[in-house]
């Protein structure tokens, strides 16, 4: 590739094509495009002659012509050119609605063209019986007759000499209001007549050729089938079409993928990471559990360790589905690392979280003799101080908590050199800066990111390439499927007998609602506060039932928490607070009010709170009236499977990566042609080439 700095460059996260600098040319300047247009081509985000290339016809029209009036009657909505005599006129009549309507003979079928609102007196004058006609458009049927709205036609006193059978293509640019087709048209000739000699290279040669893929200015020419484009058979043509436009979203998938390889290569080249090698310490961590490793921890655990002990800094994505036991992993982890004299931190996206985190490793931790600390926003500043003090002197070896733990005044042992290693649960409910701010409190360390929504493979590339994967898909034994139905609300009362009794008999439900309270804008979406007390009162009287939801002070909701956790409560009316991490092995029942309000994996994540012990479980998901038929559809899917990678899938293709992966990290799988679901295929090799062209062949 050629030295970037005598390149306009490419815009971050969106594709652009190379030229030198100082050749791409505004709208303005292109000859024959005038001011209004390039207003209006602005407002649609094309601001120069590259965009101008770069914007795709919409769909290709095929017109048929050269065919006999009778076979052309055989064509229904087809495009087609009618060559014939004109049989009859009838002029639209000065006021109402009738159109104008010329009857054409073309070899002895008849024709009926029409068009409304036409009634200027030169239109219906140029048309004399007896005169030819050619009329290009749709061919349609109406009353077994065949017809044609609005029609572009030539007139002449002879028909002439008639054309080839052959089909002519055009491309169609999307309509755009207030700019004519032809206009698109003729600027997307201009600008290529001006630049598309200059646009370089980026994808090398050699893919090029493995692929077979045209070049930058053939593919371009081919895609808008600029002169000097030819073709004989259609369909050989729109397959050239199909190639040229993979070329393109090669070329831009390949952009990303080397930058992604570049910025991954970076991270291992500096080499400063500490060394983490006391492997002796994660074992003993992973003794001390009351069970043993499923296949997939063992070796992902195998993996964290192996790498930890390097210079070169991990950097790696741990996805599994929810409940597949990340967290024993991260512990296992930061054990090594403390063991090596080093701190670590776990963060959390929420404090319920962060605080179950906590609680979970400090007995682990204090049974190896090491100390764990907390730290969230709710942390009273006395208890604050001493900490960040403990952390600073390196009294502390594993540091738990939320967003604080990032915060300016947070400094770990010798000015972050002590600090080997930060772990980020939940990764998807952080931003990019958020993480980087973490991972700048110290020098290079290892970072381990987890997450518990399944993204599918290619979308993970695309959108994490700068990270190494993992996958923990195997659940831990024991556990049983959880029973998952949906129903409509009209079983809610034999619903709310059915989790009495079932609590009643020792076991723990949560109940989720969207809202927190009333609200007049969707007044049907069930609330907590009024729901849960509606309960309390009638279909679960006698039972103890809790509310939690994110208005809620912190200190409030570690109380429900903890009296949940120890049984106190017995149903737990909740918000999605309670939608990440949250484990509670003896709750089994889930019921989701007004389902069809959340996405699948936000569904997934919720039924994924029970069905963590060897206890049957089961997922109520209650639609409400208001449900529409694409959101049946995907409580149906929901419903069908607890595959979590499954669902992700399903879900991406229902709602598009950008709403997939929240507005976090939406622009990380936003491009300019390619389609992650579509052309993941496309996507995987370019990242296969992008990754041994940057790195060698170790990737
Ligand atoms: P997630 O992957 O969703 O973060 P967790 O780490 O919260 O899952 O683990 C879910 C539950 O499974 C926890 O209660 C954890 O202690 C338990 N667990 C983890 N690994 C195993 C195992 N190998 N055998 C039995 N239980 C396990
Ligand atoms: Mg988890």
């Amino acid at each position: 590739m050629e030295d970037s700095a005598n390149l306009d460059s490419v815009q971050p996260g969106r594709f652009s094509l190379v030229v030198p600098k100082g050749t791409n040319v505004e709208l303005g300047k292109l000859p024959g495009v005038g001011p209004k247009t390039v207003e209006r081509l602005k407002a649609r985000d094309i601001h120069d002659a590259l965009d101008l290339l770069l914007f795709f016809p919409r769909a290709y029209r095929q017109t048929h012509r050269g065919l006999t009036g009778p076979e052309l009657a055989q064509k229904r909505a087809e495009y087609a050119e009618i060559r014939g005599t004109i049989e009859h006129v009838k002029k639209a009549p000065r006021h109402g609605r009738a159109p104008t309507e010329v009857t054409v003979n073309a070899d002895g079928q008849y024709f009926r063209l029409f068009w409304f609102n036409m009634k200027q007196t030169w239109f219906a004058k140029q048309f004399i019986v007896g005169h030819g006609i050619v009329a290009e458009g749709k061919i349609e049927w109406e009353r077994g007759h065949p017809r044609m709205a609005h029609p572009t036609v030539k007139v002449s006193k002879t028909l002439g000499i008639k054309p080839v059978r052959s089909v002519k293509i055009e491309p169609i640019y999307s309509q755009m209001e207030d700019v004519r087709g032809a206009t698109i048209r003729k600027g997307i000739e201009v600008a290529a007549k001006n630049v598309l000699p200059l646009v370089r290279r980026v994808l090398p040669e050699d893919i090029e050729r493995e692929f077979e893929f045209p070049s930058v200015q053939e593919a371009l020419a081919i895609i808008h089938l600029l002169p000097g484009v030819t073709y004989d058979d259609p369909q050989a043509y729109l397959d050239r079409v199909r190639h040229a436009r993979e070329r393109l979203v090669f070329e831009e998938f390949y952009t990303l993928q080397v930058d992604l390889a570049h910025q991954y290569a970076a991270g291992r080249r500096r080499a400063q990471a500490p060394r983490l090698s006391h492997k002796e310490s994660g074992r003993e961590l992973i003794r001390a559990l009351p069970f043993s490793l499923t296949g997939d921890q063992k070796e992902t655990s195998k993996t964290l360790v192996h790498e930890l002990d390097s210079q070169i800094p991990m950097r790696r994505l741990l996805q599994g589905d929810v409940g597949s036991g990340k967290t024993v992993l991260a512990f296992c982890a930061a054990a090594v690392c403390a063991g090596s004299q080093h701190q670590s931190v776990l963060m959390a996206p929420t404090e319920v979280l962060a605080k179950q985190h906590f609680e979970k490793a400090k007995p682990l931790f204090d049974g190896l003799g090491m100390t764990v600390g907390y730290l969230s926003g709710t942390t009273s500043s006395s208890d604050r101080s001493q900490l960040l003090a403990d952390l600073e002197t390196g009294a502390v070896d594993v540091l738990v908590g939320t967003h604080a733990v990032f915060q300016s005044d947070v400094v770990y042992a010798e000015g972050g050199d002590r600090l080997g290693l930060v772990i980020v649960d939940e990764q998807h409910k952080f931003g990019v800066e958020q993480i980087e701010a973490l991972l700048q409190k110290g020098r290079d360390p290892h970072f381990l990111a987890m997450t518990a929504t399944p993204i599918p493979r290619a979308l993970a590339h695309a959108c994490f390439g700068e990270l190494d994967l993992s996958i923990v898909k195997e659940k831990p034994p024991g556990r049983k499927p959880i029973r998952t139905v949906l129903r409509s609300v009209a079983a809610r009362p034999r619903l709310y007998a059915y989790v009495k009794e079932r609590v009643e008999a020792g076991e723990q439900a949560f109940i989720v609602f969207p809202l927190i309270e009333a609200s007049d804008a969707v007044s049907h979406r069930a609330n907590v506060l009024d729901r849960a007390e509606h309960l309390a009162n009638n279909d679960l009287k006698g039972v103890s039932v809790g509310v939690l939801h994110g208005r809620m002070s912190p200190e409030d909701k570690n109380d429900v928490m903890d009296r949940f956790r120890a049984g106190e409560i017995q149903v737990l009316c909740a918000t999605t607070v309670i939608e990440v991490g949250v484990d509670v092995p003896q709750a089994t029942l889930m019921v989701i009010e007004s389902a069809e309000v959340f996405g699948l994996s936000q569904l997934h994540q919720l039924r994924g709170r029970v069905g963590r012990s060897d206890l049957d479980s089961m997922c109520v998901v209650l639609a409400s009236h208001q449900a529409s038929a694409d959101s049946l559809e995907r409580l149906r899917a929901f419903e069908s499977t607890e595959d979590g990678f499954r669902l992700a899938e399903i879900d991406l293709a229902m709602r598009g990566a950008g709403l997939f992966l929240g507005a976090r990290q939406a622009g990380r799988s936003e491009f300019r042609f390619g389609d992650i679901l579509k052309d993941s295929h496309l996507l995987e090799e370019a990242r296969d080439f992008a990754r041994r062209r940057v790195l060698g062949d170790v990737a």
